[in-house]
């Protein structure tokens, strides 16, 4: 591991070690399997940031599930001033199931807002939400979140999935940015 990496124009300084993450999915993994004993829930995977964590997580579930891999896309509608946004690649009935949603970030909480829209529109029965990262000083919304990896200032960061313009999801440590 580097202590110090650059990514584009931006330096960034180790901030969560792998295990340290691995010690927090396992967290997170161990509640769900705790809370879906006797159910099968199902799986949204919100990409692109949360696929290294819905691989390492997933691997770790031990009840019956299925898993979708979905995309919030927003897309500006027939009125320039209306931005809607809608679930691309649901490819499971929600209606009456119970429903995980595996995010890699909570910031301000508006996408997962959106998201818990959708999923009640679509009449899921329950529906519980699983973050690694969790900023609480950044969010402003009033829903709970059932499940959360780490909690962290402010700050912004990348790799485990998480980007700064494309790059970095790969690595297996999150850095922050050294301002
Ligand atoms: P929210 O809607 O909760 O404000 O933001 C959620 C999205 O913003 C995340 O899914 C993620 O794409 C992006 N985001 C928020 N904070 C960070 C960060 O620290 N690093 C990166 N790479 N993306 C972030």
């Amino acid at each position: 591991m580097d202590n110090k990496i650059k990514v584009r124009d931006k330096e960034f300084g180790i901030y969560l070690t792998a295990q340290e993450i691995d010690l927090a999915v396992s967290r997170v993994a161990d509640s769900i399997n705790h809370d879906m004993k006797g159910k099968v829930p199902l799986f949204l995977v919100v990409l692109n940031g949360a696929f290294m964590f819905a691989s390492d997580l997933l691997k770790k579930i031990k009840v019956d599930n299925n898993i979708s891999f979905v995309k919030l896309s927003s897309y500006t509608g027939t009125r320039s001033s209306q931005v809607v946004s809608e679930l691309i690649g649901l490819n499971e009935v929600v209606k009456g199931r119970t429903v995980v949603i595996l995010e890699d970030i909570i910031d301000t909480g508006l996408t997962m807002k959106r998201m818990l829209e959708i999923l009640r529109q679509q009449e899921a029965a329950d529906v519980k939400i699983a973050t690694l990262v969790y900023k609480p000083g950044a969010f402003t919304e009033d829903y709970k979140i059932d499940y959360i990896g780490l909690e962290i200032p402010n700050d912004f960061i990348l790799g485990y999935g998480l980007d700064y313009d494309g790059f970095g999801r790969n690595l297996p440590d999150i850095y922050k940015i050294v301002e």
